[in-house]
């Protein structure tokens, strides 16, 4: 059974607001599924909810995994604070096996009590841990053009012609530092996913990991079998484009996940900018411009294949980490409307609003499944604050008006960082009230 010698769990301020610890009725997790996590029904034969009970369903529609309804305060806890390889050992033990008050006690004393607040000074963010992620890792053209993250067209304007060069990478990288500096000198404590505007999440550029690190790592992968003989072969002799699409992209996200968890923090922020989708293939201005900002949820069908998934999905079930998602990612679509003046995005601004995410009753914030949203163990918004190709926005985001240590940035820029900032400042406002 799964019990380590850790300290007893002490209720924070936090953790209370999070409610793990609070017993429901079986009703309010099927309300939380029915609003933000089965995607057009496409879970109605795999997940089933009984008055004492929840169940998982494999694909031969036989029982795979019970939660009876007094494990799910300590299931709850565990799914928060534990590693997701103690989670996957625990859930493939437990499958149908009903545990009793014995062995629930037992977890809630050995859980990891992650979220305690050690104040060090009297600042309002004292003690809080702010992930901050800026999306993409591109910084010059060619990296750009292979992320397929650059913008580049003439844009008139008062009968002048400029070129418009927009790399989102580095815009989010922009405002990620701001946002970062704004919130340490309100005390939090910061982990930035990435280093410098060039840097993947490993540290280094993308270049110099696909000539140094690539084929070590297929090499491992192989070797440990999770990568088939025919795929390895497949990313060894594709084209560098090819191999990002294949490969690189899901592969760096999964570690912007783990760097992310293994911080534990109360908070991640992921920065985005968005483009309109109905301006493909982006070769000229559009004059529309809308915001969103994306929690977790939306699951469909394939999505509960695997046990990590499943995990991911029961912490999504059983805690309140959605709702406080909700709470951060509304905040922050107010701030984009009212402070930046874009508006929050209709279902029909984009087919992916229509067809892979649920919305919210908070204009503009969608569930929607992304590695990041639902790997990620902590409340979290994931925002993209405006059309970067909108004929404003990219001639305001191509200014540098707006002085940032040593180098010059966009002061739109900086209205996002504070749009974020603002909304953080919020939220910890309602968590911790002094
Ligand atoms: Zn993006």
């Amino acid at each position: 059974m799964f019990i380590k010698n850790n300290c007893i769990r002490i209720i924070t301020p936090i953790l209370s607001c999070i409610g793990v610890l609070f017993s429901q009725d079986i009703q309010f997790y099927k309300a939380r599924f029915d609003k933000y996590l089965n995607l057009n029904h496409q879970l109605d034969k795999v997940v089933l909810f009984y008055p004492d009970k929840i169940i998982l369903r494999n694909i031969n529609e036989q029982s795979d995994l019970v939660i009876y309804k007094d494990e799910i305060p300590a299931i709850s806890a565990m799914l928060e604070s534990e590693k997701l390889n103690d989670l996957e050992v625990f859930f493939q033990n437990k499958k149908n096996k009903h545990l009793n008050s014995r062995e629930l006690d037992s977890i809630l004393i050995s859980v990891n009590e992650i979220y305690s607040l050690n104040k060090k000074n009297h600042l309002p963010l004292s003690g809080i841990r702010i992930a901050i992620d800026p999306g993409h890792f591109a910084d010059d053209i060619n990296t750009a053009k292979i992320e397929q993250r650059l913008l580049y067209f003439k844009h008139k304007t008062n009968n002048k012609i400029d070129t418009i060069t927009l790399i989102e990478g580095k815009l989010t990288f922009q405002t990620a530092i701001i946002l970062a500096e704004k919130l340490k000198e309100q005390g939090a404590e910061i982990l930035l996913t990435r280093q410098k505007s060039n840097a993947t999440a490993f540290g280094i550029s993308f270049e110099e990991w696909y000539q140094k690190r690539k084929n070590v790592v297929l090499d491992s992968l192989l070797e440990t079998k999770e990568l088939t003989k025919e795929k390895y072969l497949k990313l060894k002799s594709c084209s560098k484009q090819q191999f990002f699409n294949l490969f690189f992209r899901e592969y760096e996200l999964l570690q912007r996940a783990k760097i992310i968890n293994a911080f534990n923090p109360h908070l991640s922020v992921i920065i985005h900018f968005n483009v309109d989708e109905k301006n493909n293939p982006w070769n000229k201005a559009t004059f529309k411009n809308y915001s969103m900002c994306f929690i977790g949820g939306a699951f469909e069908e394939n999505d509960l294949k695997t046990s990590t998934n499943k995990i991911h999905f029961l912490r999504l079930l059983l805690t309140n980490q959605i709702e406080n998602s909700k709470k951060i990612s509304s905040y922050t679509m107010q701030n984009f409307e009212n402070n930046l003046s874009v508006s929050a995005a209709k279902t029909n601004d984009a087919t992916y609003l229509q067809s892979v995410c649920i919305p919210s009753e908070n204009p503009g914030v969608f569930c929607r499944n992304l590695l990041l949203t639902r790997h990620i163990i902590s409340p979290l918004v994931y925002g993209e604050s405006m059309c970067q190709d909108n004929f404003k926005e990219c001639q305001l985001l191509s200014q540098n008006n707006y002085k940032l240590k040593e180098q010059k940035v966009p002061y739109r820029i900086y209205e996002v960082a504070k749009a974020y900032f603002d909304a953080i400042m919020k939220y910890f406002k309602d968590l911790l009230p002094n």
